[in-house]
């Protein structure tokens, strides 16, 4: 039993472009891979703005993990990791404990509520394919509700906290979703109220401000209230404090100011930024030889020393590495130095809308939701070819 042990826990972006390169590149025989995940299929996150607004069905955001893996060369074990510990290089499972010689951690982030009172307890965020059922259903009970008790308006007024990508493009399907809503329940759109509250002093704060302008332009003619310059300081049973302590009532609250690394990593003992760990070149641990960390729970810096965005993007080109450093290593064979290529941002604001920067270019409207299917199919197409563009695709 010399044959090395390779644990890759998360089957997200990273964990899943990592454990579909081991497949390929490993001999027979040269490595154990075991991929735990806590559910048996994986989800496309760049999707879930969608079914949590209830404008796509969360089925076309989810594929079977043994879809994409080949189970004779990858072992899967469906389960939740509840602790890891390096010094043993041990993780313990909720129902078992595996030992590796390497490490891959891809767990993904949770949502940062930077310690915000309330925030945790009352208001929802877009995460999973758990998350985005419960407010799908959310939103629709509210106008369930409001047929009964005509007076409580806030039933129909929805807040989103943080007007980054995640905000934006779930805004954008928000707003797409309450004419039919309205329509099915017999309520006035006029009394539907949606708004996006961002403490920056402009949305997407970062991106192209001309596409920013444009893409606000187009999300307050769908009905959306941009309160921008505000910040969110309390969120309570009945709505969200914001600014200079004034209240927003509402039912609905869906927090999407930031995400962070997970608790589990920091409780490992790496040392850790917002539960991301600080990787090398190589995407190892600081002074490992066997840990490694992509996606969300890592954390590198761009040349000009400012931190890369947590995105399926690199996640997804650091999985690529990671393997072909896992084979190198098992090879005695020199690490490859990850370096990012940024494609671009598009971000979607609804149907047939959406900006982005892409190949160093701008692009609004009809063409830059193009982009965005094009992207999305593209995803599709590496983790699963053809068969799954063709059965998950129909969402585009
Ligand atoms: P994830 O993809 O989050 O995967 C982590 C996996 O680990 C999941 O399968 C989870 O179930 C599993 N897991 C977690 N905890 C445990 C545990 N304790 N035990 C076992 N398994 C566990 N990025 C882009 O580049 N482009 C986009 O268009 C884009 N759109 C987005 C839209 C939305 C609505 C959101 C929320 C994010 C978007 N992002 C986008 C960001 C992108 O989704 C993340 O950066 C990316 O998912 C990170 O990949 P990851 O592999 O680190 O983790
Ligand atoms: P984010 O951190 O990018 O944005 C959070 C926003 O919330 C920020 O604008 C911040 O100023 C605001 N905020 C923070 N605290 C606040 C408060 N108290 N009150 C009001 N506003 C507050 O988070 P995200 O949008 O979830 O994005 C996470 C990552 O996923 C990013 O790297 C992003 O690029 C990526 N992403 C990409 C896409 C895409 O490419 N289409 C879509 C979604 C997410």
């Amino acid at each position: 039993s010399s044959i090395p042990k390779i644990v890759i826990l998360g089957a997200g972006y990273g964990g899943v472009l990592t454990a579909l390169r081991l497949q390929k590149e490993l001999n027979y025989n040269e490595a154990d891979v075991t991929l735990v995940n806590k559910h048996d299929y994986h989800y496309f996150t760049t999707h879930l703005h969608m079914p949590a607004a209830g404008t796509d069905n969360p089925e076309n955001a989810r594929v079977n993990i043994s879809k994409l893996i080949d189970e004779f060369k990858i072992d899967f074990v469906k389960s939740t990791v509840v602790q890891i510990r390096p010094q043993d290089k041990k993780v313990i499972l909720e129902d078992g404990t595996l030992s590796y010689d390497y490490l891959v951690i891809g767990l993904g982030g949770e949502p940062e509520t930077f310690g915000i009172p309330g925030l945790a307890e009352h208001a929802m965020s877009i995460r999973s394919i758990n998350s985005v059922r419960l407010i799908r259903e959310h939103i629709e009970y509210q106008f369930a509700r409001y047929k009964l008790e005509p007076h409580r308006t806030d039933y129909l007024t929805f807040v989103v906290g943080g007007a980054g990508f995640t905000g934006i493009e779930f805004i954008g399907e928000l707003a797409d979703r309450m004419p039919l809503l309205c329509k099915q329940y017999d309520v006035d759109p006029n009394l539907v109220k949606i708004y996006n509250v961002e403490a920056a002093p402009s949305a997407l704060p970062g991106f192209d401000p001309e596409l920013v302008e444009y893409g606000m332009d187009v999300l307050a003619k769908k009905g959306v209230t941009f309160r921008i310059g505000t910040a969110i300081k309390e969120c309570t049973p009945s709505g969200v404090v914001v600014g200079d302590n004034e209240e927003i009532k509402s039912a609905t609250v869906i927090w999407t100011g930031g995400i962070r690394g997970n608790r589990l990593i920091e409780e490992a003992g790496f040392e850790t930024m917002r539960g991301r760990v600080k990787i090398s070149d190589h995407l190892l641990a600081p002074d490992s030889d066997h840990v490694y960390i992509i996606g969300d729970n890592s954390l590198m810096f761009n040349p000009e020393g400012r931190p890369y965005p947590p995105t399926a993007q690199i996640a997804m080109q650091q999985g690529v590495v990671c393997a072909h450093n896992l084979v190198a290593s098992i090879r005695n064979q020199p690490l490859k130095e990850f370096t990012f290529s940024n494609k671009g941002t598009v971000a979607s604001l609804g149907k047939g809308e959406a900006i982005g920067v892409a190949f160093g270019k701008k692009y609004k409207g009809r063409v830059a939701s193009w982009l965005k299917k094009a992207i999305d199919i593209r995803y599709l197409f590496i983790i699963g070819g053809i068969q799954l563009v063709l059965r998950k695709g129909k969402f585009l």
